[in-house]
């Protein structure tokens, strides 16, 4: 056992989990690969659970970041103006929402995916002045108590330790093979039915945590009616499907919806380092000065680095490649369930947001740590850790993205046949 494991065990509490299933040390980074401290490489096809979508230590990032800590660029301002900050919204809002004809207010919400959540949560309230939210079965958004209140996992909710309050659980598209959210609308007409007009509704569009559930188009299209009949806000959580995961910056863009408020983190810095946004329809920019605040909402180091990240979303090649190389990802998996029946898979997912659930129990887990061991860091997903889920980096080059899958069919036969 390594030292440093064993102070990290020793001092850290024990709500670690990644610890359990990577048990090593890592000390160092770059793009697509991880090495611990004895020396060994990993690829990883695990990209920080969306946060690394292009890769770590990226070149062009780096040196923009380097350069600004080198010339004393302020780091902390709470929400003073700088210039790393004018120069995020500006290139913003010139290479991401002006060419998808995009209108949003720029919110900042506080450090990371939870508190955009919770932001969004607050500010739809607000705004209707109703209190109920709809989320969805399998729907992950943070562990915050707001957060976590939409969120649609019995095991975290647990984590409160208290009943979570003023939402409604709705069955999720293919969960079911019936629409629940027609019978909602039913309820709505129905003066007697005693159910609420919500504040909104939340919504991924790809569920990450809750087993790489894609959506429907169809009906991602049939939700936002419904909200514009009756005057609930949609919130898209792209926070883990956005940023290119599902190929295309905003993971709603192939849906054709616009969605009122739309929540992103983990990949938004490009760099790892944290920043959230909540992005808002001008018409809901309501809140007083100082009615939302806090310490962290803006880290102009991460400001920095988003700058540089979208230097990757300039012209459409980005985009062509992430194409190019999920059919390949599509296809080697789709091999793989026919290939090896007794797993009794099925792909699942849409772009680099994708995986295989398997019936098999505890077999996901089992391929993960085999994986591990041969090189390769990916992580399980789902209620019951059914799905072994692939999210390299958006940026990896073909022969190593091939590299990763090779690992995962040995895995895969090392363990069934
Ligand atoms: N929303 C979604 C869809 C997520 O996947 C996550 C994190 N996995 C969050 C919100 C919460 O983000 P954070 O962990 O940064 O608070």
């Amino acid at each position: 056992m390594s030292k440093n494991l064993d102070t990290i065990n020793h001092h850290e509490s024990v709500v670690r989990s990644y610890i359990r299933n990577f048990p090593t040390v890592f000390t160092k980074a770059k793009q697509h690969k991880m090495w611990d401290e004895d020396g060994k490489e990993y690829l990883d096809f695990f990209s920080g659970a969306g946060a690394l979508n292009y890769g770590h230590n990226d070149d062009h990032m780096k040196e923009k970041l380097i350069e600004y800590i080198s010339s004393d660029g302020i780091t902390h301002s709470l929400d003073m103006a700088s210039t790393a900050k004018a120069e995020f919204l500006e290139k913003f809002d010139d290479v991401i929402l002006k060419p998808r004809d995009l209108d949003y207010k720029v919110m900042f919400p506080g450090p990371t995916g939870t508190n955009t959540v919770e932001s969004a949560l607050k500010l739809a309230r607000k705004v209707t002045g109703r209190t109920d939210i709809i989320s969805f079965t399998g729907g992950f958004h943070g562990m915050t108590i707001g957060s976590l209140s939409v969120t649609g996992n019995s095991m975290k909710r647990q984590g409160a330790g208290i009943p979570l309050q003023n939402t409604v659980t709705m069955a999720y598209d293919n969960y079911v093979d019936h629409d629940t959210i027609v019978y909602l609308e039913r309820f709505l007409e129905d003066s007697g039915s005693g159910v609420a007009i919500p504040a909104a509704m939340i919504v991924e569009t790809v569920q990450g945590e809750g087993g790489i559930n894609a959506a429907r188009f169809e009906w991602l299209k049939q939700i936002e009616e419904i909200c514009r009949r009756w005057g609930i806000l949609l919130i898209i959580d792209d926070v883990q499907a956005g940023i290119g995961r599902t190929g295309s910056f905003f993971s709603f863009e192939a849906a054709g919806i616009k969605p009122d408020i739309i929540c992103l983190s983990k990949s938004l810095s490009g760099y790892g380092l944290p920043l959230a946004v909540t992005l808002i329809k001008p018409e809901l920019d309501i809140w007083k000065p100082g009615e939302h605040n806090g310490t962290f909402r803006g880290n102009n180091h991460a400001f920095v680095t988003a700058t540089a990240a979208l230097d990757y979303w300039k012209d459409e090649s980005f985009e062509k490649e992430i194409h190019e190389k999920s059919e390949l990802i599509y296809n080697f998996l789709e091999k793989i369930v026919t290939d090896y029946p007794e797993i009794k898979g099925e792909v699942r997912g849409r772009g680099f947001m994708i995986g295989i659930a398997s019936e098999v129990e505890g077999l996901a887990e089992k391929i993960t740590a085999r994986c591990f061991k041969l090189g390769l860091i990916m992580e399980t997903a789902g209620p019951n850790d059914e799905v072994f889920k692939l999210f390299p980096p958006l940026n990896i080059p073909k022969d190593e993205l091939q590299k990763g899958l090779d690992i995962i069919e040995e895995s895969v036969k090392d363990l069934v046949k």
